[in-house]
């Protein structure tokens, strides 16, 4: 990893935390924008969602876990404080990465296809995946890393700057940094940006629906269809994960799921098969779902990376089960990255990797056949 330090090797491994290192992501590195911000002090901001509890203990509503928190404590997740029992956050403003990404490596399919989109995280998780990949940032504290001093305003200038119509919340978890997601989208919206969040939805009904004003489009990575799953390799649960994918689909979010298919693991053909069954049902056969490939990363290192044939099954099964749009990814050049016309099988996106390809698209429909392809296209 020569020349590389620690935070240029985050920035550029790139994804988020359940997807494995893509091998292509060398990508636009905004160091002299992020080397230009000041570092950031750890310093409190107000909470949302959280309750009084007797004494100066607090409950945070914000996600499933609802920690209960005494004065001078930390939630699981590191980052949301209590204070004389009033509740806050110490990462809001304090990016640990940002960086300029291709939108299809969050990966989004349908959405602005072909653009750069302005990433950023701050620290801490509210899981803690056997297999993250982006673990040095995700499973620390705010003293543990240094951050930057950027506030929304100055986010949506710098996002301005490089070009990107975009901005994503990503790499760890939003969910945790949500009062910073929620300001940011809100500035983003009023100047005509959009704004994304690349998280593994558990999250809590009220902060979720308060959120979605501020959303252009959601990823989740939905780690597995089975609770044994989520509770021995995520520390978290599935249920939670499910409810909030049909919120977003109810609330007509453009929504991408992601299902990381992990050896031995996840990728058990009938797992695959009930949960594209429950996709199709539950939120309806428009919504794509990426089958990525895993590379042993962080505390599954001893298993193998995911075989092609068994990403192709995957596919294979999802479209057998009808829905639209099943990609592989983490295969670069593989024909299972490009968007087909549910109509015509027509190509309708080509891709290679980042390189994308949009002659048999226009106007949010097939050229050919003139299907409409659903998607946030402009
Ligand atoms: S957001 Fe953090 S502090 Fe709040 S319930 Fe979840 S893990 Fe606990």
């Amino acid at each position: 990893m020569a020349g590389l330090n620690r935070r240029s090797f985050l920035a550029t491994a790139g994804g988020t935390c359940a997807l494995a290192l893509c091998p292509f992501t060398s990508l636009l590195t905004p160091a002299s924008a992020q080397e230009n911000l000041p570092e950031a002090r750890v310093t409190p901001h107000p909470a949302l969602h959280w309750e009084k509890q007797s004494g100066r203990r607090i409950k945070c509503t914000l996600c499933p876990r609802e920690c209960l928190v005494d004065d001078r404590e930390r939630g699981y997740c590191g980052v949301r404080e209590n204070r004389g029992g009033d509740y806050f956050t110490l990462v809001w403003g304090n990016p640990c990465t940002l960086n300029i990404d291709p939108v299809e490596k969050k990966p989004l399919n349908h959405f602005l296809p072909g653009t750069k989109i302005f990433s950023l995280a701050t620290v801490g998780c509210n899981v803690n995946c056997k297999f993250c990949q982006n673990w040095q940032i995700s499973q620390v504290r705010p003293e543990q890393e240094r951050s930057y001093d950027a506030s929304p305003q100055k986010i949506i200038e710098m996002a301005k700057q490089s070009g990107s119509p975009a901005i994503a919340s990503t790499y760890t978890e939003p969910v945790v940094f949500y009062e910073y997601v929620k300001d940011i989208g809100r500035i983003a919206l009023q100047q005509g940006l959009k704004n994304v969040i690349i998280s593994n939805g558990y999250i809590q009904e009220k902060p979720l629906l308060e959120l979605l004003p501020y959303l252009s489009a959601v990823k989740i990575d939905l780690k597995a269809f089975t609770e044994r799953f989520y509770k021995e390799i995520v520390g978290g649960e599935l249920k939670p994960v499910l409810d909030t994918l049909e919120r977003l689909v109810k609330a007509g979010m453009w929504t991408e799921l992601v299902y990381l298919v992990i050896p031995t693991q996840n990728d058990d053909a009938a797992e695959i098969r009930s949960m594209c069954r429950w996709v199709g049902e539950k939120l309806g056969r428009d919504v794509p779902v990426h089958f990525t490939r895993f590379h042993p990363e962080y505390m599954l290192k001893t298993l193998p990376p995911t075989p092609v044939a068994t990403l192709e099954q995957a596919r294979e099964i999802a479209l057998a089960e009808g829905l639209h749009y099943a990609y592989v990814g983490n295969v670069p050049g593989h024909p299972g990255e490009h968007t087909y016309c549910p109509s015509c099988q027509a190509v309708v996106i080509h891709r290679s990797g980042f390189r994308v390809e949009l002659d048999g698209f226009a106007h949010g429909a097939c050229k050919k056949c003139r299907q409409k392809i659903p998607g946030v296209w402009v």
